[in-house]
């Protein structure tokens, strides 16, 4: 496994067919996991995957609709049964608690997970350590759906021929890159003199939603957008009045946020084949794939040359 890796587990929407079962992703994160919108038969998808209960650190829901949570008491009680050392955080609409509560509650089991719910109110950081921040909008769905980003915070390479010219070294270097300057004989050096910035790689996911400006706002400039294409364009209407994405819409909002890649899912059963949704999507958003269940993709950037 990659250090930035995709798993899509499955990618139906709604009911699970032949070829696909329902939504599920897991996204390795460096040192984090995210298990999204756990639909039914997830545990045994994350087996065929190669993913374990204990790759999983935090649980993002985007609503309550079935497909996107039926997988949580099984996700829940195999955490529990592997004795996952670690507490793993469950976001999800503040509104659904109690259907939260249902599914964590489903059946009799041992329950030895520290599970921490984390319920969303607001838009905005749902949370925020030194290397990484997660953020929310909310989407335009038939019931409150969420949308979220991952961001991993910039860095910065240091140049050794540009800190030996200012006279930086040792205590003024940590001094340097906590504080974004340092004073060396009278004068500031800020950090941008002396180092290339690399910015920090980033990843949204907007499940269930109509078009809307939140998206966009949501997916502004990521490296990876995941979003729904429950349905092609001649199906436009009922994308509209059941509150989804067709995939020239999906490509559209991709362009509008100038994400670098996009990822398509969430199919209808109506529609066999996904080459469909890739054909539909690709004039308007060239970079753009549409996922089967058990594909997984490595999202690592390439290493770039520091100049
Ligand atoms: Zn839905």
């Amino acid at each position: 496994m990659s250090q930035h890796q995709f798993f899509a587990l499955g990618t139906a929407s709604q009911v699970p067919t032949k070829t696909r079962n329902h939504n599920g992703y897991f996204l390795k994160w460096g040192k984090e996991g995210f298990l999204f919108d756990p639909g039914e038969g997830t545990q045994r998808q994350m087996l065929y995957a190669g993913v374990s209960a204990k790759d999983i650190t935090k649980i993002l829901i985007t609503h309550f609709h079935g497909d996107h949570c039926l997988g949580l008491p099984g996700v829940l009680q195999r955490i529990s049964l592997d004795k996952v050392p670690h507490p793993v955080k469950v976001y999800f609409p503040a509104s659904g608690l109690q259907y939260f509560n249902n599914l964590q509650n489903a059946s009799i089991y041992y329950n030895t997970a520290q599970i921490e719910i984390c319920p969303i109110t607001e838009a905005g950081i749902i949370y925020q350590d030194e290397k990484l921040t997660i953020s929310t909008e909310m989407l335009d769905h038939t019931v409150e759906s969420w949308g979220y980003r991952i961001q991993d915070a910039d860095t910065y390479t240091l140049l050794a021929e540009q800190l030996k010219t200012h006279g930086i070294q040792g205590v003024l270097t940590k001094q340097l890159l906590q504080e974004g300057q340092v004073k060396v004989n009278e004068r500031v050096v800020h950090l941008t003199e002396v180092s290339v910035l690399k910015p920090g790689q980033s990843f949204a996911f907007v499940m269930d939603t109509r078009y809307c400006a939140n998206a966009v706002k949501i997916a502004k400039g990521v490296d990876t957008l995941v979003a729904e294409s429950t349905f092609l364009n001649i199906h436009t209407a009922e994308a509209i009045s059941h509150g989804h994405l067709t995939a020239a819409q999906a490509a559209t909002l991709a362009k509008e946020a100038e994400v670098k890649r996009l990822i398509l899912t969430h199919f209808s059963q109506r529609y066999a084949d996904q080459g469909d949704f890739v054909g539909e999507a690709q004039p308007i958003f060239p970079a753009v794939v549409a996922v089967k269940d058990g594909d997984s993709l490595d999202l690592t950037r390439p290493r770039q040359a520091v100049v």
